[in-house]
């Protein structure tokens, strides 16, 4: 997150505030309802403006981030998986991220029994993180991809947030919520998805299942990655998850049989079609 531009909003209303204190009593409370609205929209412009600005700028810094910490999970496999096989798919995981992060991470049945208030409604606990104790705990008994994905996630508050108290977290599989979350959420998100499905990894096993580093999609196409669909595929719009959703699910192409991409890296088939979007894998007109 960029905090110095959530410093200067704090000053910003800090001092806009500060000259209230001088007014008289009867302006004061006509000014204080103005400077309410004032102040609503300037938080909500803010917001936004970060919302949509911060996650954008901070996609580079995260994935680079990221990129360093496998780098020390790859150095440290003799300790974190003595039996690693040599396979880079094997090294994805949550509890050996949170051991290089420093934090101790733990899967304990029964978490979700703890719910927590989430947008006035009372929600199952799948993950939290407490800075104080340095501890990421995981709730073992959502599908495997929730597992990961919102382990990740803890990480990722743990690597980018200075978290002052415990942080829970609903289940999370990378698919996108009904609702807005705040960057702090976003980027954790992404942080998930990058070390779960890194970029270089993602492309290699792209390239090996389909031939090529970026897909275009004709009717040939289409025929081989998924022949019941091939109107939908073809006729799909841009903005939609369409094609990647086919792409990350394909198992069969030219009578060639092999694990999904999202089987292969044990993630949601929508967090693989994301990841497939945002790494441009599939060419658009
Ligand atoms: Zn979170």
């Amino acid at each position: 997150m960029d905090y110095h531009s959530i410093i200067a909003r704090f000053i910003v209303v800090c001092s806009i505030q500060g000259t209230f204190a001088t007014l008289p009593i009867r302006s004061r409370i006509r000014s204080r309802q103005k400077f309410d609205i004032f102040q609503h929209i300037v938080v909500r412009i803010t917001f936004y403006t970060q919302y949509m600005v911060i996650t954008a700028m901070n996609r580079h810094r995260i994935e680079e981030q990221v990129r360093k910490l496998q780098i020390e999970i790859f150095r440290s496999v003799d300790s974190l998986h003595p039996k690693y096989g040599g396979n880079p798919l094997e090294l994805l995981e949550p509890r050996f991220l949170a051991r290089v992060l420093d934090f101790h991470y733990t899967e304990q049945p029964g978490l979700s029994e703890q719910p927590f208030p989430y947008r006035g409604r009372r929600m199952a606990t799948a993950g939290l993180i407490d800075p104080q104790s340095r501890r990421i705990v995981v709730e073992p008994n959502f599908s495997s991809e929730i597992c990961r994905f919102t382990g990740a996630h803890e990480c990722g508050h743990g690597a980018l947030h200075p978290l002052a108290r415990m942080h829970r977290d609903l289940p999370l599989d990378g698919s996108p919520l009904n609702h807005v979350r705040s960057p702090m959420e976003r980027e954790a998100d992404f942080f998930a998805a990058a070390f779960l499905m890194p970029r270089k990894l993602v492309i290699e096993e792209f390239s090996k299942r389909f031939g090529t580093r970026k897909l275009a999609f004709s009717n040939t196409v289409a025929q081989l990655i998924c022949p019941e669909r091939v109107d939908k595929l073809l006729h799909a719009d841009g903005k939609s998850l369409e094609r990647e959703k086919a792409l990350a699910s394909c198992r069969i192409t030219n009578g060639n049989h092999f694990p999904s991409l999202s089987q292969a890296f044990r993630v949601s088939e929508t967090a693989m079609a994301i990841r497939i979007k945002e790494l441009s894998l599939v060419e658009w007109p």
